[in-house]
């Protein structure tokens, strides 16, 4: 609508481009961009031909059976040689990688990597790299602060709505791109009862907080039973509104969002499941079987991704992974800028690269399939939104805008309503001479 309007009302108040400044191009072209129009469909899946390829003896109960995948998870890189080739020089180099950020795949997420390719964007976020320990060596480990923030342990609060709860560091697969990857090395822990007794009441004394946020290490790792032991804790708590879990197991483990566990969550709601899609051969059948099963239990299911060099980071990628997730009816939530975590550098994008993305999906596609890009401010400073600037300039009377395409229009600015003794001819509505419009284009 708004589109149309401009294009009606663009001969009347057109003039070049050029007095906005360098860098500002107003385009003609009508045409798409051609990655807009040649997003190809690819077949939603790989897995079936990579079970069969390394899998094709495991029963299909076990296959079905988050459990059996848990506890086959390939750790080593001797075990990884299996699958993946490695040269020996890539073996001993991983080896020492893994003394300080240990490997774990799932056999299923194993399945999506086409191992002869040494780019494969599936690969990138769980097979372990030289680089981690040879790149960005200074970065720091807690960008976040997240420990300095932490009340009580395993307790983040840092705004004063909501808390982060981390109830374990143990998680399906280590991603090579984790913000809390420091963590790897404590061996695997999941909170007492007692210390998640001291995590509840710090919840309940703090009237303010509405939100709870249960994230990772991935909280889907206990057991259905020991998690409905807190979810329905919490959900006693009279001032939490919503809870939110966060878990990469829809992606790489979907079998775990089984019937009991959908059940268990549909008996607590409002409750809201954020997930981390990278790429769009992650959106499998079974991914997307698990995401259904999700929503059709009334949880919401949003996705967070993060921005990574060699697996995202293009406009055509991230279309077909938004796409991709419209289609599974999960809402992109997020883009993250990739933390400025040590032993992730190697996997870090510009953030104009990040910017430019957006505004190669701004106003192409459906808004819907537009995530909102952001940085997590070190030093626990929060989320700031980043954006192309659509902002030319700016008066208390009218604001110079740019559209998708570069072009330039003029919106009034409406500080006070328009009276009869204001307006040049308030009996036509006109504006700058203009009529009808709101938007001008300059
Ligand atoms: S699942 Fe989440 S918390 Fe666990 S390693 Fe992956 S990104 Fe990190």
């Amino acid at each position: 609508m708004k589109i149309s309007l401009a294009i009606k009302n663009r001969s009347p108040g057109m003039v070049g481009a050029e007095p906005f400044g360098e860098g500002i191009k107003s385009s003609d072209a009508e045409e798409p961009p051609s990655w807009a129009r040649s997003v190809e469909e690819e077949p939603p899946s790989k897995s079936a031909t990579a079970r069969d390829r390394f899998f094709a003896r495991i029963p299909e109960k076990d296959w079905n059976d988050w459990r059996w995948h848990f506890r086959n998870r390939i750790t080593t890189v001797d075990e990884l040689t299996n699958f993946i080739p490695l040269s020996a020089e890539e073996q001993v180099q991983l080896k020492l990688v893994t003394i300080q950020y240990p490997l774990a795949v799932t056999p299923y997420y194993l399945s999506l990597i086409n191992p002869d390719d040494k780019d494969d964007p599936i690969r990138k976020q769980a097979i372990p790299s030289f680089d981690e320990i040879t790149f960005g060596g200074m970065n720091p480990e807690d960008p976040l602060a997240e420990e300095r923030d932490s009340v009580v342990p395993g307790v983040v609060h840092r705004y004063p709505d909501r808390v982060l709860m981390v109830l374990t560091d143990v998680c399906p697969m280590f991603c090579r791109h984790c913000t809390r990857k420091r963590e790897w090395r404590n061996g695997g822990w999941v909170h007492s009862q007692g210390e998640i007794d001291v995590m509840l009441e710090y919840i309940r004394q703090h009237r303010g907080i509405r939100d709870v946020i249960i994230s990772g290490g991935d909280p889907l790792t206990l057991s259905t039973r020991r998690l409905e032991g807190v979810i329905s804790r919490i959900r006693e708590i009279k001032h939490v509104e919503i809870i939110r879990i966060g878990t990469r197991f829809p992606v790489v483990l979907p079998q775990r969002i089984d019937g009991e566990l959908c059940a268990m969550l549909s008996r607590y709601g409002p409750i809201w499941l954020n997930t981390h899609f990278n790429h769009h051969r992650e959106i499998t059948p079974e991914a997307a079987e698990a995401c259904d099963r999700l929503l059709r239990s009334g949880v919401p299911v949003n996705n967070q991704s993060v921005l990574l060099r060699g697996v995202n980071d293009t406009v055509e990628a991230q279309l077909k992974l938004c796409h991709g997730l419209l289609k599974i009816k999960v809402r992109p939530y997020y883009l993250y800028q990739c933390d400025e975590v040590r032993g992730t550098e190697h996997l870090r994008t510009p953030v104009e690269v990040g910017i430019k993305i957006i505004g190669g999906l701004r106003g192409y596609t459906s808004g819907l399939a537009v995530p909102t890009f952001v940085i997590d401010l070190s030093q626990g400073g929060g989320k700031v939104p980043l954006q192309p600037n659509y902002v030319v300039s700016q008066t208390e009377e009218e604001l110079t805008l740019r559209n998708y395409r570069g072009r330039l229009f003029r919106y009034r600015n409406p500080r006070k309503p328009i009276s009869a003794e204001s307006t040049p001819d308030s009996g036509t509505g006109l504006i700058s001479g203009v009529r009808d419009a709101d938007r001008v284009v300059v």
